[in-house]
């Protein structure tokens, strides 16, 4: 009898939650969208109405009473706001990227591409962290989170960025632990020696503080094969697609995905765009594609100089995708939940109730377009994705056309 009432309680209790969560004030209600959110498996038409900067409510026909901002997106798709996981965004007075002037400031470039978290990946290191985070993490509208550098001050430039006794694993690490929040995981980037000393002590400072590697391969006397063989399940290898001097290509003279590669993909190594300047190349990216080698992320690495080359942003490389082939609900997937799920930020790139309210309207728009990679290649493509309208934490940051604007009496 006791529990028969402890039964009825909790059942009453789960109504009287279920009539608040849809009779609650909505601040904004974005109606009819084709929502993707690959954490939740939804890929259809439905409502999403966002309240106090969190999801409230993710249904079809949400009534509209009790919105105080009614959104019609029936001719658009709905996703959560997308993660670049590769940008360079420790912008300061500085020549060069850590704290300088070939970094960017990024809600200059994010909010107007539907990104709504960047990664940094390694512009700062242990020393120069926390005039990043004053500087520009807790200025940016868009979420900035970190890759830490396994090199002390991040990418100041050869030499000081290469200097092996400032490569250390327990202050890095003991770093990473004070900002869990923000810095997600390491870094190895530059280094032009032969030793694996720099790689061994980023990866022991992923080891202690839990956290992924990523590994942006301007290394140029590491054997490729020697790398993914030691990067982790989970690790992240960024400039997957271009043939550059500075490393060995994942595709063979005669476009073949390397074996070793294969066994990294295998093993659980994500693979990266990491688009950049110089480092995305269509007849590198249209083979390996076609074998099954596809980004599990699209990190753009944005910069001052990538961003007017080839590379736009995170937004057009993922229409770059879309005209090779790839599905456009498997792109959007990749560039959310993926992304999230491999910085280990559940908590982002999905539409979950209650989760925050970083969310984009996509529209998929028709023509004839032109992508050009990173030497000025160009492919001719039909689709092109654009950002209408990017929300953050429940805020409309962009509005393309107006689609959150009051009609004009
Ligand atoms: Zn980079």
């Amino acid at each position: 009898m006791k529990n028969l009432s402890a039964i009825v309680l909790l059942f009453l209790i789960s109504i009287a939650f279920g009539q608040w969560g849809l009779s609650q004030e909505i601040d904004l209600l974005i109606k009819g969208g084709h929502v993707i959110d690959a954490r939740n498996k939804i890929d259809a038409k439905m409502d999403v109405a966002i309240a106090e900067g969190r999801i409230l409510k993710v249904a079809r026909n949400i009534p509209t009473d009790n919105a105080r901002k009614v959104i019609d997106a029936s001719s658009y798709y709905v996703a959560p706001g997308l993660i670049d996981p590769h940008t360079h965004v420790f912008v300061g007075s500085n020549s060069g990227f850590a704290d300088g002037f070939n970094s960017v400031s990024p809600d200059d470039i994010t909010l107007k591409a539907g990104i709504t978290t960047v990664v940094d990946a390694g512009t700062s290191g242990w020393r120069n962290f926390p005039v990043f985070k004053e500087q520009v993490i807790d200025r940016s509208t868009t979420r900035v989170l970190s890759f830490l550098n396994i090199a002390g001050s991040g990418m100041t430039g050869f030499p000081s960025e290469e200097n092996v006794n400032d490569m250390d694993a327990r202050i890095t690490a003991q770093v990473i632990g004070q900002y869990p929040d923000i810095i997600v995981g390491i870094k190895i980037g530059h280094y032009r020696g032969s030793d694996w000393i720099p790689f061994d002590r980023a990866l022991e400072a992923g080891r202690v503080a839990d956290v992924p590697l990523l590994v942006e391969c301007h290394l140029p006397l590491l054997p490729l094969e020697g790398i993914l063989e030691r990067m982790r399940p989970g690790d992240i290898y960024t400039h997957t697609y271009c043939r550059a001097s500075d490393r060995e290509c994942l595709l063979d003279d005669d476009l073949k995905i390397r074996p070793y590669v294969l066994e990294a993909q295998q093993k659980g190594v994500c693979f990266d765009v990491g688009h950049g300047g110089g480092m995305f190349h269509f007849d590198i990216a249209i083979p390996a594609l076609e074998q099954g080698l596809l980004p599990n992320s699209f990190g753009s690495d944005l910069h001052r100089y990538s961003m007017n080359s080839g590379m736009k942003n995170m937004l057009d490389i993922m229409s770059k995708f879309l005209n090779m082939g790839m599905d456009l609900k498997d792109i959007i997937s990749r560039a959310t939940w993926n992304t999230a799920v491999s910085i280990k930020r559940e908590d982002l790139g999905n539409l979950s109730e209650g989760a925050v309210a970083d969310v984009v309207v996509l529209s998929l728009r028709e023509g004839e377009f032109g992508f050009i990679d990173t030497k000025r290649n160009k492919l001719t493509g039909k689709q092109k994705l654009e950002a209408e309208l990017t929300i953050r934490e429940g805020k409309v940051v962009w509005d393309l056309n107006g689609m959150a604007a009051n009609e004009r009496l």
